[in-house]
C-alpha cells in the first residue's frame, strides 16, 4: 500500500466533521471533544502496527519499532484554538499518520519511527502555550506557576490535567521520550501571506525568530495646547511618532527578514488641548540571527536618544519579554529543500514568526526541520483558515520525501 495524499486529506475532512461546528474546529486541549480527536487519531493508527502511548505530559505517541531504536520523530497538535481553522496542527498529525502508513506497508525501517500528537500546543484553555512538547524538551520551568492557573470558569489547570491522566507534578517525566530522537519533522501551514504571495506551495523553514520587546517611555512637558509656541515644546509623541517611523528603514538596513513593530501608544494626559507629557510605546522586534537581532535593538535605541535630543524629551527603554532564536538544522534543512523541490520544483527557505512544537524540540538538541505548505489569504487561528486541496497533497507527499531521506541519512 503506497502513500495515498488524498486519503490524508479525505481524513482531515473527517476530523473537521467530527470535531468541528459552524464557528469552526473545537478541539480545544483538555476538553472532551479534544480527547474525541485523540480517540480518533487512535483509530486511525491502529491499522499501521503502531503501538501507542500516552506520556506523562500527556502527549500521545504512535511508535512503529525499526531496525534501530533510534528514532525517527514526525509530530503536530491536534489541539485548536476555539473557534480555529481545521487545518493548523493537525496537518502534521495526518499526513505523519499517511507516512506512517507507507513506512509500515514497505516492512521494518531502518529507524524506529514514532508520530507525535503533542498535548496542548495553543495554550488555548489556560495561557500556556507548548505544553507537552516543552515537558518532553525539559524547558518547562514554570510548573509552580501553572499550578494556580485556572480557566475561564475557574478550574485549576492540575484539576483539568487529571481527568485526562495527566499529574502536573510528573509532567517533565515525558523527557524520556526525546532520548534516542535522531531527528525531527513538522509540516505546518505558513499563517501568513509569504508563499502565497510567491505563488509557491511549499516552503522550508529555517527555524523560529528571536524576539526582543521593550517598553519605550518618552517624557516631556505637558503644556497648554494654545499658548506654548511651536518652538517652547516638549513633546513626548513626538519622540515616539519618529521611532515608530525610523524603524522601518532600521529594519531595511538590518536587512535578512528582521521586523520591527511599534505596536501601540499611549499618551498622558491624553487631551486635545495638551502637548503630550508622556509616551508609553511597545516595541516589538524579531530576526532569526541572534547577532542581528541585538543589532535592530541597538539602532533603536540609538535613533531614540538622537530623537529625544531633538525634541529635548526623556526616553528609557524596560525589557518585557525575550527569547533567542531557534535555528533548525543545517543538514536537515538541505534535505528538506530537495524534498521540496522534486514534488513541486521550486523550494524557498523562510523564517517562522510564530513559535512551534519543533522550537522546543530543537532547543532540546534534537535535529529539526519544518516544511511550511501555502495559507489562503494567510489566514489562522479562524474558520476561514484554508489551504488549496492540491497544496495539502502535494505537502503529505513533500513531508513523505523528506521522512524517507532523513531515514536514508540518519541510519
Ligand atoms: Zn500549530
Amino acid at each position: 500500500m503506497g502513500l495515498d495524499p488524498s486519503r490524508a486529506v479525505a481524513e482531515l475532512e473527517g476530523l473537521r466533521e467530527l470535531t468541528g461546528d459552524a464557528d469552526g474546529a473545537q478541539r480545544v486541549a483538555w476538553t472532551d471533544t479534544w480527547e474525541r480527536a485523540r480517540e480518533w487519531l487512535r483509530g486511525k493508527a491502529g491499522g499501521t502496527g503502531a503501538e501507542e502511548e500516552i506520556d506523562e505530559a500527556g502527549n500521545q505517541w504512535f511508535t512503529l519499532r525499526g531496525r534501530s531504536e533510534r528514532a525517527l520523530l514526525l509530530g503536530g497538535h491536534i489541539d485548536s484554538v476555539p473557534n480555529g481553522g481545521w487545518l493548523d496542527g493537525s496537518l502534521n498529525v495526518v499526513a505523519g499518520l499517511e507516512v506512517l502508513r507507507r513506512i509500515a506497508a514497505d516492512g521494518a525501517p531502518p529507524l524506529t519511527v514514532r508520530l507525535v500528537n503533542w498535548a496542548d500546543e495553543e495554550g488555548a484553555r489556560f495561557g500556556r502555550s507548548l505544553f507537552g512538547s516543552s515537558a518532553a524538551a525539559g524547558s518547562m520551568a514554570d510548573q509552580e506557576e501553572l499550578r494556580s492557573r485556572r480557566d475561564a470558569d475557574g478550574i485549576a489547570l492540575p484539576d483539568a490535567l487529571r481527568e485526562h491522566g495527566v499529574d502536573l507534578d510528573r509532567a517533565l517525566e515525558a523527557r524520556r521520550q526525546l532520548e534516542g530522537a535522531a531527528a525531527y519533522l513538522e509540516l505546518h501551514i505558513e499563517q501568513g501571506p509569504v508563499l502565497e504571495s510567491m505563488d509557491l506551495p511549499l516552503g522550508v523553514v529555517l527555524g523560529t525568530f528571536g524576539v526582543e520587546r521593550h517598553l519605550v517611555t518618552w517624557r516631556g512637558q505637558a503644556a497648554h495646547a494654545g499658548s506654548t509656541p511651536m518652538d517652547k515644546r516638549r513633546d513626548a509623541l513626538a519622540g515616539a511618532a519618529k521611532l515608530a517611523l525610523e524603524i522601518r528603514p532600521i529594519a531595511a538596513e538590518v536587512g535578512g527578514g528582521g521586523v520591527c513593530t511599534s505596536g501601540g501608544v499611549v499618551c498622558k494626559p491624553g487631551i486635545v488641548t495638551s502637548v503630550v507629557e508622556t509616551a508609553e510605546q511597545l516595541l516589538d522586534q524579531r530576526h532569526l540571527d541572534a547577532g542581528e537581532l541585538a543589532r535592530l535593538l541597538a539602532l533603536a535605541r540609538e535613533a531614540s536618544e538622537r530623537f529625544a535630543r531633538e525634541e529635548d524629551v526623556e526616553v528609557s527603554w524596560e525589557r518585557i519579554w525575550s527569547i533567542e532564536p531557534i535555528p533548525f538544522d543545517g543538514g536537515l534543512i538541505e534535505l528538506a529543500d530537495e524534498a521540496v523541490r522534486e514534488v513541486c520544483g521550486t523550494s524557498h527557505r523562510l523564517p517562522s514568526g510564530p513559535l512551534h512544537d519543533a522550537a522546543e524540540v530543537a532547543r532540546a538538541g534534537v535535529p529539526t526541520v519544518m516544511l511550511f505548505v501555502q495559507s489562503l489569504r494567510g489566514l489562522s487561528h479562524t474558520k476561514l483558515e484554508d489551504t488549496k486541496k492540491e497544496h495539502l497533497e502535494l505537502s503529505v507527499l513533500a513531508l513523505d520525501r523528506l521522512a524517507s531521506k532523513a531515514l536514508a541519512h540518519y541510519s
